[in-house]
């Protein structure tokens, strides 16, 4: 199972999958951060496509092509705010995880990259983001065979060694 998991420093939108995940907000009309940068790289092709989605609630997750991206689908999935732990984030994020990697199989996606959702703006702490991240992709694939790699990347130095060290101890 380990093996199907990478984790790459970087920017999303430059990844060659088939897939990479958004983490929009439930408006699905775009936004700062790790949004506004998918929605600049794939063109304005794409907030018609979403426009027309029409939103999406918290935890769930829904696709859309992907433009002028090199990946072929995007797919949008709403990160929880995070308000102190005791609004249901938890479970809320590894929804977003879990649906994000059903969406991937319904579509035929092979390979998926996922960005940090909720750990910017949303403020969820990234360690337990991270394990909630690992946790979920581990048990999905152990249960999904036609994923055959998922990637997370990592925006700065700080998230890559959080990453390497949560999957050393999910993994290891
Ligand atoms: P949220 O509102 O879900 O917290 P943000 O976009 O604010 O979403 O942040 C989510 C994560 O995406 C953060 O860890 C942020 O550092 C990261 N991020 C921002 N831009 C990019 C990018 N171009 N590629 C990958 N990750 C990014």
């Amino acid at each position: 199972m380990k093996e199907k998991i990478e984790i790459v420093e970087g920017d999303i939108t430059k990844q060659e999958v088939d897939a990479i995940v958004n983490a929009a907000n439930t408006s699905l009309l775009g936004g700062g951060g790790v949004d506004g940068a998918i929605h600049r790289a794939a063109g304005p092709e794409l907030l018609e496509e979403t426009r027309k989605i029409g939103g999406c609630p918290t935890g769930e997750a829904r696709v859309s092509k992907g433009y002028r991206l090199p990946a072929k689908w995007v797919i949008h999935t709403v990160g929880p705010v995070w308000r102190g732990g005791q609004k249901n984030e938890e479970t809320l994020l590894a929804n977003c995880y879990r649906n994000s990697l059903q969406e991937a199989v319904k579509i035929g996606a092979k390979t998926i990259a996922f960005p940090g959702i909720s750990t910017g703006v949303y403020s969820f702490p990234l360690e337990r983001a991270t394990e909630i991240a690992m946790t979920e992709a581990k048990t999905f694939l152990e249960s999904h065979e036609t994923i055959e790699e998922v990637v997370f990347v990592c925006f700065g130095e700080k998230a890559l060694k959080t990453y390497q060290d949560v999957f050393a101890r999910v993994f290891g």
